[in-house]
């Protein structure tokens, strides 16, 4: 099959390599669509993989083309995405379901091979099938989805009424926005320093789209200098960071989702102010995923994307094949042009 395969950090290459064929309990997907994931370019080409050579990609959906041994819940020709974490289950984690945490985890994309290919195996118990009327595309971005869906939950919801800010316009923030909106948010503000996504945002529907150097203006201004009751810091930069905290109102809640970019030196007087107004932070890391139940964040998410709750296309800004992603990942490291959500399709 053709794959693209890093071969040390930044040696990215399109190749073909041996088709994976799935043991017992394991699927054969025929991958449709593979996002890029912000956190996929530094890993490509700063970080690295946990071993060497990997195929990156965990965002994706795709088609049964086979099943291993024992298989039983789905059969070929099934639309699937797939929770790219491969839990242990023997941790005290596992035993409570909270697979993000799992002590021994292993992941598509990033410790194995992922679906930045045409073929990639996961456990069975790993993929869910697709509703009707959501397509693959959509589908391969169930992953980010549940990424914001669970942000939100971590801070415990909206509550219909309540201001919203999210800092970082970026595939994720706008999910996030989008979730808020579902929520009852009344009112969502985005900030980012990029231009394009502020005009996306407002194509979205989201009007308090704003340059990043107003935030705390436009935020006092909406709010009547009361601050919002949630703060999502999306973008992962300590200035966002700080402006997450000094949004947030008295009681609000500020939830910390963007992969950390530098050190943060929080000024006394924000320090104090956080204390005063008892702000409470939220660390949120991955997403919810149950095998068995079906209010879990990525079945949450599919069900959102069928009924519409989610606009999802609206951020994708390119389909690319797969013989020419390489080129396409290199001109999102350099920054060369507008990027929102990318697809790579094999
Ligand atoms: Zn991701
Ligand atoms: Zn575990």
């Amino acid at each position: 099959m053709n794959a693209l395969v890093l071969h040390a950090v930044g040696d990215l290459r399109y190749e073909q390599v041996p088709t994976p064929q799935p043991g017992a309990g394991e699927v054969l997907v025929r991958v449709a669509y593979c996002g890029v994931c912000g956190s996929d370019i530094p890993r490509i080409f700063v970080k690295g993989t946990y071993r060497f050579p990997l195929i990156c990609g965990h965002e994706f959906a795709g088609v049964v083309e086979r099943c291993g041994e024992g298989v039983q819940r789905v059969s070929p020709g099934d639309r699937v995405t797939v929770f790219p974490l491969l839990w242990c289950g023997r941790c005290s984690a596992c035993e409570r379901g909270r697979y993000a945490q799992c002590e021994h985890y292993d992941y598509l994309g990033s410790r194995r091979d992922g679906a930045f290919a045409e073929y990639v195996v996961a456990p069975e118990r790993n993929l869910l099938k697709v509703p009707d009327g959501v397509s693959l595309q959509e589908a391969a971005m169930t992953e980010p989805a549940a990424v914001a869906y669970h942000a939100l939950r971590r801070a415990g919801g909206v509550a219909p009424g309540e201001t919203v800010a999210i800092f970082g316009a970026g595939p994720i923030g706008l999910m996030v926005a989008q979730w808020a909106r579902v929520m009852g948010a009344s009112q969502i503000a985005l900030f980012d320093v990029v231009d394009e996504k502020i005009a996306l945002a407002q194509r979205l529907g989201f009007t308090h789209a704003y340059h990043s150097h107003r935030a705390e203006e436009i935020i006092a201004s909406l709010t009547q200098g009361k601050g919002a009751h949630v703060c999502v810091e999306a973008a992962g930069v300590p200035q966002t960071l700080l402006q997450a905290c000094a949004c947030a109102r008295s009681g609000g809640r500020v939830v910390l989702l963007g992969n950390p970019a530098g050190d943060a030196t929080v000024p006394t007087g924000l320090w104090s102010q956080l204390m005063r107004r008892e702000v409470n932070l939220f660390g949120t890391w991955n997403s919810e995923y149950a095998v068995y139940s079906e209010d879990d964040d990525w079945h949450t998410a599919l069900r959102a994307m069928a009924e519409g709750w989610l606009q999802l296309m609206p951020l994708v800004s390119h389909q690319v094949p797969l013989s020419e992603a390489v080129h396409t990942l290199h001109a999102m490291r350099e920054g060369k042009g507008f990027f929102c959500k990318v697809l790579i399709q094999p």
